[in-house]
């Protein structure tokens, strides 16, 4: 999707990752093969490049910095990279910063964390493995004493359940020149048994207070780690009427989606012209959106097949984008849709449509 936004003003792109198969490399300009957390791949690579950027945060952080002091412009800067991919750093960050986060602590193995139960933390609570997973995948609730069984023996963090009214991001953007300008907020509604966004609901339904309180907390966190580019801010509104920042993401992301076609500008552009040192887009909402993340279907692993897109394209005011990745495997995400509507009713029920007819099978 960067690669489509990069297109309208036909900026060179290159890429970097693992396979031609995957979706990027027919939509770039140059795609080389490598793995991205790799030393010397990425070092190699971005020698080449004015401009170096990134999707994903799990990237050779080394290599990063070298090009840095090399002098190429690496946006996001290594060292935020560095906090944010190691959930107990990014954790600290914030006690550092005082940015409200739900209280935590750190232990380099499972017996620590044994040792601490019932003395400095008690059942339940959230185990997030320091530099595992993604997409909640490194992270596990325990709710009763036999769920610790599945807690893995790997560093991790350990933080207190929060009671959640309501999950919301704020996407912030900034340029090298110091402009930081905000997404509206949206609310992040989690697949019950994936642990991933299934819906999200743009403009989030809070108050004005906790709007203001989030676009403050994202334009704190974006300056504070000098983050050039896009940063979407994952917080928690607990019932008992707190905000909390739960995790950052320094890339376009998953929350920002329904930018596409509900804000003046997209999330892609924004990071564009971020990163390109232009003056920032309008973010403003054009028209109330639902997205939905279209995953792979439960039960299916292998080349993807796609049943009813007929009817799904048919809906009015839907837009839908399948990535292209030719395997699917249960939950993945495979592509998403977003419907806009001034009544957020309606879009839901089309996105709902949508979700349950455009089946994902191998
Ligand atoms: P990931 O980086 O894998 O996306 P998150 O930290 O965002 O992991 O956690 C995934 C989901 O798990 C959250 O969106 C939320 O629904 C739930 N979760 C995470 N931390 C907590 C917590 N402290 N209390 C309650 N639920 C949580």
């Amino acid at each position: 999707m960067l690669c489509q936004a990069a297109s309208n003003w036909r900026i060179p792109i290159w890429i970097l990752d693992q396979s031609p198969d995957f979706p990027a490399s027919r939509l770039c300009d140059r795609f080389v093969e490598g793995n991205f957390k790799d030393y010397d791949d990425v070092l190699q690579f971005g020698r080449q490049v004015d401009i170096l950027t990134i999707e994903i945060e799990h990237v050779n952080t080394d290599a990063l910095e070298q090009l840095e002091q090399e002098g190429i412009s690496v946006y996001p800067n290594s060292a935020a990279l560095n906090t944010i991919k190691d959930k107990g750093l990014q954790k600290l960050f914030y006690r550092d910063q005082q940015i409200p986060t739900s209280p935590f602590q750190i232990f380099e193995n499972k017996e620590e964390l044994l040792n601490a139960i019932d003395v400095s933390i008690n059942i339940p609570f959230v185990v997030k493995y320091r530099t595992a997973g993604y997409d909640g995948k490194g992270v596990q609730v325990v709710k009763k004493a036999t769920d610790i069984d599945r807690v893995g023996d790997l560093p991790m963090m350990v933080e207190d359940l929060v009671d959640i009214d309501k999950e919301i991001s704020v996407i912030a953007a900034r340029n090298p020149n110091g402009e930081v300008i905000t997404f509206p907020a949206v609310e992040m509604e989690f697949h019950p048994t994936a642990n991933l966004v299934e819906y999200l609901v743009c403009p989030a339904n809070i108050s004005t207070s906790f709007n203001t309180k989030a676009k403050e907390l994202a334009v704190e966190i974006i300056q504070k780690l000098d983050i050039v580019g896009l940063l979407a801010v994952e917080m928690f509104i607990s019932k008992d009427g707190h905000i909390l920042v739960n995790e950052v993401a320094p890339r376009p992301h998953n929350s920002g989606h329904q930018t596409i076609e509900g804000n003046a500008t997209s999330q892609y552009e924004q990071h564009l012209r971020a990163i390109l040192n232009l003056s920032l887009g309008p973010t403003h909402i054009l028209q109330p959106s639902v997205m939905v993340n279209l995953l792979g279907a439960d039960g299916y692993s292998g080349h993807a097949i796609y049943e009813n897109i007929d009817e799904c394209i048919d809906l009015n005011d839907s837009y839908i984008h399948l990535y292209g990745k030719t395997v699917t495997k249960p939950f993945r995400k495979m592509g998403h849709a977003t419907v806009i509507d001034e009544d957020l009713s309606k879009a839901r029920r089309k996105a709902t449509f949508i979700k349950d007819n455009l089946i994902i099978k191998a």
